[in-house]
Formats: structure tokens, sequence, C-alpha cells
């Protein structure tokens, strides 16, 4: 069988090891006579596996004591809801920062729940850029941001000073591809869809006071207190999700853990950023260099025939996923942890040869 190169924004690659453990005891887990996705989640066998789970984000993210991990279902979306809906009890607001596509959802759904104040809005340079740094207000609930915008390609490279307002961020397309100051944030939520596994867990990483000044009145699925007081096992879990996520994290320890990874991700963002900038100007990518995202390299090219030529090329050439989002067009390479270095140089070769070819 031979494997494309896979650029998709997620879902998207996984551990080839990790896929091939997967095969190998799907049917029959570890002598159990039954898969793990046919065993109850109350089982020694699948208790282990959601305890190892829990145990290696904390120790790979480095989270300090203090802090409880959550699986949850629902996407990054239902994040959305639930971060307002917990921590805007009693009339509170928030913090925003409009940094492209995802955080405006969050947006949406944060202003149906409380009041929202707007302290960057990205609209008007189209979302190709950041703030270097925020004035949060002192009394605000706490302060959103998305860590890298999967549509857009910008990506917090440091994160801003709010002082003692808590920092919420949604890492769904960059959790575990770099170190992060995990003492800084007040909540982090992630789906597992890029670095993490497959689609169906979202994890979420929230500092105990903030657990403690949760809504007393929302819907016991709805409230992250439920979730952890009964350690992401108070309903059914996605369970397949939680399984593949250990396997990955098994997968991403034994390949050097954060550090190691930060920097094949930056080598492998520098390649694609190299070829877009050393092309004459045939690719461009929109995005402040300042905030390119080593997860989403996003370019054009000079026409939309030649971005549909590229596109149609690239997968006779074996790589998926090229792509731009149908909002914005133009092209996107993902290039999350799983994504092999090898892929990315192929994909670099194969921009340098259109650009001869077409430019
Ligand atoms: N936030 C970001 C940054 C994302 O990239 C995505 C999905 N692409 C989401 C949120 C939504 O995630 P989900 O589909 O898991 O709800």
């Amino acid at each position: 069988m031979s494997r494309k190169v896979n650029f998709y924004p997620g879902p998207t690659a996984l551990p080839l090891s990790v896929l091939e453990e997967a095969q190998r005891e799907f049917v029959d887990y570890q002598g159990l006579g039954l898969s793990l996705v046919e065993t109850s989640h109350r089982s020694a066998e699948y208790d282990a596996v959601h305890t190892r789970a829990a145990e290696l984000i904390r120790e790979l993210l480095g989270v300090p004591k203090g802090y409880h991990v959550l699986f949850l279902g629902g996407g990054a979306t239902l994040q959305f809801a639930m971060v307002p809906m917990n921590l805007l009890s009693g009339g509170r607001f928030c913090d925003f920062t409009l940094t492209g596509a995802w955080a405006s959802k969050a947006y949406e759904d944060a202003q149906k729940l409380g009041r929202v104040e707007v302290l960057f809005d990205g609209s008007a340079s189209k979302y190709t850029t950041l703030p270097s740094s925020l004035s949060a207000h002192a009394d605000a609930a706490y302060c959103h941001i998305t860590s890298n915008e999967t549509i857009g390609g910008v990506q917090w490279q440091d994160f801003p000073e709010t002082g003692s307002v808590p920092l919420v961020a949604d890492m769904s397309s960059d959790f575990l591809s770099r170190r992060v100051p995990v003492e800084r944030f007040g909540l982090i939520y992630a789906g597992a869809q890029k670095n993490m596994g497959p689609a169906g867990a979202t994890v979420v990483v929230i500092r105990e006071d903030l657990l403690e000044q949760s809504a007393d009145n929302l819907p016991a699925y709805l409230s992250y207190t439920t979730h952890s007081k009964s350690n992401s096992l108070y309903n059914t879990p996605p369970v397949f999700s939680v399984y593949m996520i250990k396997l990955v994290l098994e997968w991403l320890k034994g390949s050097g853990g954060l550090d190691a990874m930060e920097r094949r991700n930056v080598e492998k963002a520098s390649l694609l950023y190299r070829a877009i900038d050393e092309s004459g100007g045939f690719y461009r990518c929109p995005v402040d260099p300042r905030v390119r995202s080593h997860m989403n390299v996003v370019f054009r090219l000079p026409s939309d025939d030649l971005e549909k030529r590229f596109i149609t090329e690239s997968e006779e050439a074996g790589m998926l996923g090229l792509k731009g989002h149908r909002s914005v067009g133009g092209c996107r390479a993902s290039i999350y942890n799983a994504t092999e270095i090898g892929g990315v140089r192929t994909l670099a070769d194969f921009m340098a040869a259109f650009a001869r070819k077409n430019g």
C-alpha cells in the first residue's frame, strides 16, 4: 500500500505506527477477547487507557498541580458555549480577540450567553495579523484567544499578558505542537482531530479556581464541575478517540516530547515559507511574517486557474488536502505533528517545480 502525503486541516494525519498498533489490537484488545470499543467504559481495561491518556497530557504539556484535565464530547464547538456558560455567571463579562473565522464563531456563541468586550478586531486587515499586546479589563471574567487560526493561518507566537485576568485559549489546531506556559492560562480547550487523534474527544485543561466559580444552575453535561467530579466518566466518553489519543501521546513521548515536536514543526513550516518567499512573487502568503502559523501554511497563486491546476497536479503527485478553506479559497498546507518532514520536502520541491513551469 502506498500512503499519500496528508495535508488535510483536520481530521488529518496520524502516525503510521499508531494506526498499525490500533489495527493489531482492534479486534482482540490485549487478549481480552473483545475490541476495546465493545467494552464497557466502566471496565478496568478502558479505565487504564482513560487514566493514562490524562496522565500523558499532564506530563507532556507540563500541566501544574491545581488544574484538571477533562475529556468531553461535542468538539471544540461545544466549548464556544460551555466556556461562557460556566464562567460568565452572575452577570460577568469577558474579553475577546477576533483573530479569524474560529475566534469569530466562539465570539458569536459567547455573545448569546453574556457580555463580550472586543479587545482586538482583525477583520479590517482580513485577519492577517495579531496585536503585539492586549489591554484586558481588570474585572473581566476571562480573556479568550484562539492560539492558532486554522483557516487564516495566524498563530500567537508569544501569548499576550493579561495580568490577573485568566487567559482562555482555543488550542484546537496547535495543542501539543509546542511548549506553552500552562500556568498563564485559566482554561485551554482543543478538539482531538489535528494533533491528538481521531475526532470525538475534546480536551479541556481547567484551573481549579475557575472550576469553583462555575455556574451551578447548568444542565449536567454542560457543567465543567460534573466532568471534573466524575473524572470525565459522567456519561459514556468518546472511548475510541480517547484510546487513540493515548496511543498518539505515547508516540509523542517516544519522539522526544514537545520540545522535539516544536523543533520539527518549525523546520517543516520554514521549508514551506521559504518556498513561498523565494518564488519571486509566484506564491504569496498574506499573513504578517511575525505571526505566520507553524501548523497551517496559507498561500495564493497568481490566478484561480493556477490554484485549481496546483490542487489537481498535487493530488496526482500523491499530496492530499491542499485546497484552502471554502470560505477564503487559495491553498493551505496543514502540517501537524504527524506530518513527516519528508512529505513537506516533497511539497516544497513540487511548489518550486510548479512555479518554474507556470511562472
Ligand atoms: N477551533 C479551531 C481553531 C478549529 O480549527 C476548529 C475545527 N477546525 C474548531 C474550533 C471546531 O472544532 P470541532 O469541529 O471539533 O467542533
